[in-house]
């Protein structure tokens, strides 16, 4: 009997467990939505949380309806500077940033690609003082957002979507 009852109360909250079971709950801090699927781990490696010590969850390969695969990072305890919003947008120009406090979303923010892009791209023209020197970080200026065009500060080679590598 109690079995039973088990198995009809799951029935009841199956579609909200389901949700809750992909990516655990935090209570507050910033959740990364409409990642590209590809791109979460790289999403990730620009924030630098590789020293952070709260809970990240990342959950791939999400269905989406609107772009297939995704993938979400949920990151307790830390919210993103503009700074970071701006950078994510450069891998994953549909990304959502929810910021989350006592469980609910208490703001939404659509990331925009920035006008100047330092530091995450590495260019492309191995002749590029950013290439040779360790201490000249990169810089970019958004030639157009989308599809993503950009020009190297110091060399002025010009970048598309697919040349685009990270530091
Ligand atoms: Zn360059």
């Amino acid at each position: 009997d109690s079995c039973e009852a088990g198995i009809i109360g799951f029935g009841i909250g199956e579609n909200k467990m389901k949700k809750e079971l992909k990516v655990p709950a935090i209570r507050e801090g910033t959740v990364v939505d409409h990642i590209p699927s590809r791109a979460t781990f790289k999403v990730i490696r620009i924030l630098d949380l590789n020293d952070f010590e709260h809970v990240i969850s990342v959950a791939l390969n999400l269905q989406s309806k609107s772009m297939g695969k995704k993938g979400i990072i949920k990151i307790g305890s830390r919210f993103l500077t503009e700074d970071e919003v701006n950078k994510i947008a450069v891998l994953a120009p549909n990304a959502t940033v929810n910021i989350i406090k006592d469980y609910a979303v208490k703001e939404k923010i659509k990331v925009k690609i920035p006008d100047v892009i330092e530091k995450i791209i590495k260019c492309s023209n191995p002749q590029c003082i950013t290439n040779n020197e360790k201490d000249t970080k990169t810089k970019f200026y958004v030639v157009e957002k989308s599809p993503l065009k950009i020009k190297c500060h110091y060399c002025e080679r010009c970048m598309q979507k697919e040349d685009i590598e990270l530091v």
